[in-house]
């Protein structure tokens, strides 16, 4: 996407005369965006194309903010100096091509609270990994005393934050499709996880694009600004030949030896600064275990160290940490077999570190709404770690094509109470059963969290 000028009103937070704002979803990003821009003395108007959420909707009318649900008046929609769009809605949608046609500025609820906050912003983004490590920089930020708001992609949302606290510092989680509408904002830490594929149905099923997004996450930065990444990523380096970094890098491995960044050393994670910023800290003592995590967690120190936190801080902080659910969750050990909810893991990279950290047998439990993913990734590790598939979908046509040749035994399930009685029968003690389906769960749940609490109630039932 190109990045356009458009005529947005001033940065300092001056309403433009008359101006109305249009915010288009009211989720938590919509509904908080909608506070801020009223509070900037906006006038503002809501938009939803399904229904509307009944706390959103009494928020809404507590502010006196107007909204529609179930509909968008164009012709009132078409009148904004600007729109706040929902990251959920795509590019295609109607409503969104009429408002490129009229040429009027379609921007996220981050760009657009980005404005009116002088907070120094870590912004986080990746194809996986993303609230892990969000949430363990937040901990840690926390911890070591810093006045730190968390959001983005996860919790309260920003623009409200902007409205009602007074942080010195956020953390971010940036999915790629908020940075589809980024433009002007910056992030003053950067950290770019991995670029593995996902959500490719958005990007005309382009690796190129799809990357091209993420890479926004250091649009507008400077030398004064830090750029964090994954030295053992193929498509990130692919990626940064097309994009030229400005910001002061540092780079993490688990593969090699860096001259600066987060790199191990038998069983330590070091994290190395030119600032002398020096962090050795073991394996063993990190909270967040599984290779997977080790990337998290040297993303995350190598942030406390450009923020020069002291290390007893920061140790303290990556050892207690305690991760949000449904990411390689125990949830029971029963007759020897061990219970893990997964849920979260919604992409094939992520479904393979998950399996990569089971020490025995697995009984998978997989798929869901397919978003154009190559199953081949998993095929050795399928083959070497699992023993049985439960598809848990409604068409689990491609899984069956996918690995029909490695593994015997393959069943279709269409509940989570059912997935879970089967894979009980088919595992023995001292296997796994692990539910991470490297697909999106809108085919037979809510959302992967309402997947992953279905599967804690079905196991706690057996
Ligand atoms: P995101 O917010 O990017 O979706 P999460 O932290 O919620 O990431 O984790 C999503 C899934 O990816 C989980 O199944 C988790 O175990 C796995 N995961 C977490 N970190 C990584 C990583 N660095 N690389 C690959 N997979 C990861």
């Amino acid at each position: 996407m190109a990045n356009i000028e458009y005529n947005i009103p001033n940065k300092d937070g001056k309403p433009t005369e008359g101006g109305l704002i249009v915010v288009l979803g009211a989720g938590e990003s919509g509904v908080g965006a909608a506070i801020l821009a009223q509070l900037k003395g906006f006038e503002v108007f809501v938009s939803d194309s399904g229904s509307i959420a009944k706390n959103y909707k009494a928020e809404l009318d507590e502010a006196g903010i107007p909204f529609e649900e179930n509909n968008h008046s164009e012709l009132k929609i078409l009148t904004a100096i600007e729109v706040v769009k929902s990251p959920g809605i795509p590019e295609k949608a109607p409503i969104i091509k009429k408002l490129r046609e009229n040429n009027i500025s379609v921007i996220s609820e981050i760009e657009f609270a980005g404005r009116y906050s002088d907070a120094k912003m870590i912004c986080i983004t990746g194809s996986n990994g993303k609230s892990t490590t969000t949430m363990l920089t937040y901990h840690t930020l926390r911890n070591a005393g810093l006045n730190v708001g968390l959001a983005g992609n996860i919790g309260k949302s920003f623009a409200k934050q902007v409205a009602l606290e007074k942080f010195d510092y956020y953390v971010l989680e940036i999915s790629s499709f908020m940075l589809d509408d980024m433009y002007k904002f910056k992030a003053d830490i950067a950290v770019l996880l991995n670029i593995t594929p996902d959500h490719l149905d958005r990007y005309e099923y382009k690796m190129e694009n799809y990357a091209d997004s993420k890479m926004r996450i250091i649009q507008n930065q400077t030398s004064n600004d830090v750029f964090i990444y994954n030295a053992d990523d193929p498509e990130t380096f692919k990626a940064l030949e097309r994009h030229e970094v400005r910001a002061l890098s540092y780079s993490f491995s688990i593969q090699k030896t860096l001259d600066r960044g987060g790199f191990l050393n038998d069983n330590n994670i070091n994290i190395y600064l030119n600032n002398n910023q020096n962090l050795t800290m073991s394996l063993a003592e990190l909270a967040l275990q599984g290779k997977h995590n080790i990337y998290n967690s040297m993303a995350s120190g190598i942030i406390a160290k450009v923020l020069e936190l002291r290390n007893e801080s920061i140790r303290e902080s990556m050892g207690s940490f305690r991760n949000i659910g449904h990411r390689l969750e125990h949830i029971a050990r029963i007759s020897g077999i061990d219970f893990i909810n997964d849920s979260k893991a919604t992409n094939v990279n992520s479904t393979w570190y998950a399996l990569e950290s089971m020490p025995g047998e697995v009984v998978l439990i997989l798929g869901g709404v397919d978003k154009g993913n190559d199953y081949s990734i998993l095929k050795d590790i399928v083959k070497s770690k699992v023993k049985a598939i439960i598809c848990l979908g409604k068409d689990n046509k491609r899984i069956h094509e996918a690995f029909e040749d490695d593994i015997d035994v393959m069943v279709n399930t269409t509940s989570a109470a059912e997935a879970a009685q089967i894979a009980y029968h088919l595992a023995k003690k001292g296997d796994t059963v692990l539910l991470s389906p490297a697909c999106a769960s809108f085919d037979l749940f809510r959302n992967y969290e309402d997947r992953g609490n279905q599967f804690k109630e079905a196991v706690k039932e057996l």
